[in-house]
């Protein structure tokens, strides 16, 4: 099943004034040299035709009840075509709340289907090859762009305009495709989902606040007063200017505070600083470390855990649980309202 979303991988010119999303999944299909003798039983739905910027979580989570409602019917895989801009966020809401076995991939184009040399194409060719592979079967959501495939919870776009925007800072890509053919060379040993149904909608308002040099916190009150969660993209492996201390410490004892690293990789670190604002610091004051997870989808984690728990404990204690890369430690406390995929 490919389902369309818009991006610049369905974007032409319409008036002269630039290029925007009108072509429909049927039309991005039928553009793929090579699809049509796959040996893949391939069929479409346009479900939106927006940019990136503009898709909304209510629209992830209606796709999911499709691809729900598909896979119930037999679908062996799925395919979304969407903007490049949002993918890293949106395949990663996806992989949160599908729990079955079937694969999800996403996937984009960076240049328009105008421009010499467009890649959405052969992202297409290579995202459907993927989908109907048993190998993509338990990894829930990949991201597959330039023959790379990337798990959505470790995605990143890291370029502005380079085909080779998509990279996995932190543990590398999952596989790739050779001569065609998905090769899986890392398959992730964790993955913990919650079920779709138990989640209140709309989802609740998580923001992120970026700690910045010489910023005196002054903000902070007034942003977390408007907020159900919030996290704090840290420098380094988790410090913030020893201002903000007593705001964060007062935030964290209303909401949910998430400390995570504005570095774009790596784990934060909580036992190794001891000053006023160091990870060590902000952990014992309630905060909650973000771990593998940059601030983008810890955001999204803290949003379906507030969503699907209701409370500021139930949310700690499921984001702890599912943003661990392996079952160690073993967690004790409240009852999870998550289910654990265990590979390996
Ligand atoms: N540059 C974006 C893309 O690659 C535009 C968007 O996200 O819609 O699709």
């Amino acid at each position: 099943m490919v389902i369309g979303l818009g991006g610049t991988i369905a974007m032409t010119q319409t008036g002269g004034g630039g290029v925007t999303p009108t072509l429909s999944a049927r039309d991005l299909v039928d553009a793929v040299p090579g699809l049509a003798d796959a040996g893949i039983d391939v069929n479409v739905l346009s479900l939106r035709n927006r940019p990136g910027a503009s898709l909304t979580s209510e629209d992830i989570l209606e796709l999911a009840e499709t691809l729900t409602e598909h896979f119930a019917d037999g679908v062996a895989g799925a395919v979304i075509t969407q903007g490049t801009d949002t993918i890293e966020e949106t395949a990663y809401l996806l992989d949160l709340i599908h729990t079955g076995p079937k694969p999800i991939v996403v996937t984009g184009a960076m240049r328009n289907p105008t421009l010499a040399g467009a890649d959405g194409p052969a992202n297409l060719l290579a995202a459907v090859t993927v989908a109907a592979s048993p190998q993509a079967r338990e990894l829930g959501c990949v991201v597959v762009l330039a023959d790379e495939i990337h798990a959505a919870a470790r995605v990143r776009k890291r370029h502005s305009m380079s085909t080779a925007a998509f990279v996995s800072p932190t543990g590398g890509p999952l596989g790739y495709l050779a001569e065609g053919q998905p090769r899986i060379l890392n398959r992730p040993s964790y993955r913990a989902t919650l079920d779709l149904r138990l989640l209140r909608r709309p989802l609740p308002r998580v923001g992120i606040h970026i700690a910045t040099f010489g910023d005196d916190g002054a903000l902070l009150p007034i942003l977390a007063g408007g907020l159900d969660g919030l996290v704090i993209a840290g420098f380094g492996v988790g410090h913030v200017p020893d201002t903000w201390v007593t705001h964060l410490e007062d935030a964290a004892s209303r909401i949910p505070v998430v400390l995570a690293s504005r570095t774009g990789a790596g784990f934060t670190a909580t036992s190794t600083y001891g000053f006023p604002g160091s990870e060590r610091d902000l952990l014992s004051r309630g905060l909650v470390p973000a771990g593998i997870l940059d601030p983008y989808k810890a955001r999204l984690l803290l949003q379906v855990t507030l969503a699907s728990t209701g409370s500021h404990a139930g949310a700690v204690a499921a984001f702890t649980a599912m943003s661990r890369t392996d079952r160690t430690p073993p967690l004790t406390g409240p009852a999870a309202p998550y289910r654990e995929t265990v590979t390996r």
